[in-house]
């Protein structure tokens, strides 16, 4: 191959991977893209296939835009109950790449490779079987022009895996792009990231509803350049009924930080605690964004000894995560510790400090996994500012 090209490790997969990828700030996508920082979130998807793959169902997995191949080449290494891994990207060098790391790994006779647009490649009507079940979509910037095909290609009891890398948009600095991608509105405000997984996750799950699909959330977490859903598919017109249920708007008071859910049908915009006018995003998806059940599973995942291999600080930083989230209050929209101090006028209280206030007087509050500042709680932001600053 006339690239230069390196080999790595990550997790238990060999990886051919472009020399330049490992060395430019920003990957780049040519020859081929392989973005070495997604190292994080590739093994939290491994956590989630291994345990979606140990169920009767999804058996076959499809990395739509694979790159370099780097998810789907370890979900054939890392996740042994998958029995076939497709693995796809437009730019045929990636796949020359993809085809040659999956022989190092030997697990060529499990992979089968195409170099196919997306849709033409999740629709496509002449294999032996028109659905997978487990597919992943991870694209260049919003994932929404590809979410039909994604849900056209997986089959009933599947489940989906989204990256949004559109991170800007869904967090509320490009509202009018956010409405045609999303069909929502976002909020700019200190949980922005939460509101921007609910926006995505609403647009999915609408999208869903349209070819009687339903989708459950299993487990949902962001960074600074991206966000990313797991989420269950379900068949059936009954269950994709009750999405209207699901889908809903949150009002938040720039004032006094109140906020409020409001469902689809009536929507009071006056702030309860000052009466201020609030801003109002959505629609969103309003309920929860982790299933219990699989977190639980998740934590077991980790602690058995596929995860051996695994350097002690990685390891340790997935289990603080899936720690949190075990324990995560399923209230929308989260505090953060800083904007409360400035609403105060006073310094930062510290996050394990804010939590023993709260909780000691009789407050339900819990960290989340979507902001090291934030918690949740059934507490107002006048009576949390109130606690801490009294
Ligand atoms: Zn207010």
């Amino acid at each position: 191959m006339q690239h230069d090209v390196s080999q790595i490790k990550e997790g238990k997969t060999m990886l051919l991977v472009p020399s330049l990828s490992l060395t430019d700030n920003v990957p780049p996508k040519n020859p081929a893209f392989f973005n070495p920082n997604a190292k994080w979130n590739r093994d939290i998807s491994m956590l989630v296939y291994r345990i979606q793959a140990s169920t009767k169902y999804n058996k076959t997995f499809a990395d739509s835009i694979c790159g370099v191949g780097a998810r789907g080449l370890r979900a054939s290494v890392e996740v042994p109950k998958i029995d076939t891994v497709y693995l796809n990207d437009l730019n045929p060098i990636a796949i020359e790449l993809a085809k040659e790391s999956a022989k190092l790994n030997q697990v060529e006779s499990k992979c089968l490779f195409d170099s196919n647009d997306v849709c033409k490649f999740l629709n496509f009507e002449e294999r032996d079987f028109r659905k997978f079940d487990i597919i992943d979509l991870d694209p260049f910037g919003s994932p929404s022009p590809y979410v039909d095909c994604v849900l056209r290609s997986v089959s009933n009891h599947g489940l989906i895996s989204i990256t949004a890398t559109d991170t800007a948009v869904l967090c509320g600095v490009y509202p009018k792009v956010c409405f045609r991608k999303y069909y929502g509105f976002p909020i700019r405000s200190e949980y922005s990231n939460e509101i921007g997984i609910r926006l995505l996750v609403s647009f999915i799950a609408l999208t869903a509803s349209r070819f009687d699909i339903s989708i459950i959330p299993y487990f949902c977490h962001s960074n600074l350049h991206y966000m990313r859903v797991y989420l269950k598919v379900e068949f059936g017109n009954s269950l994709a009924n009750s999405v209207f249920e699901k889908i809903g708007f949150l009002k938040h008071c720039q004032n006094c930080k109140h906020r409020g859910v409001e469902n689809l049908r009536e929507q009071n915009l006056i702030c309860e605690v000052c009466n201020k006018k609030c801003n109002l995003a959505g629609p969103l998806w309003i309920d929860s964004l982790f299933y219990s059940e699989f977190v639980k599973a998740m934590s077991g995942e980790l602690e058995n000894g596929e995860n051996n291999a695994m350097p002690v600080n990685e390891f340790n930083r997935l289990k603080k995560m899936i720690q949190i989230c075990t324990n995560e209050l399923a209230i929308p929209s989260y505090f953060e510790t800083d904007t409360i101090a400035s609403m105060a006028r006073k310094s930062s209280i510290s996050l394990d400090k804010v939590i023993s206030i709260l909780s000691s007087n009789g407050y339900e509050v819990s960290k989340t996994i979507m902001n090291d500042k934030g918690f949740r709680t059934n507490a107002t932001s006048k009576e949390i500012v109130n606690l801490l600053y009294k």
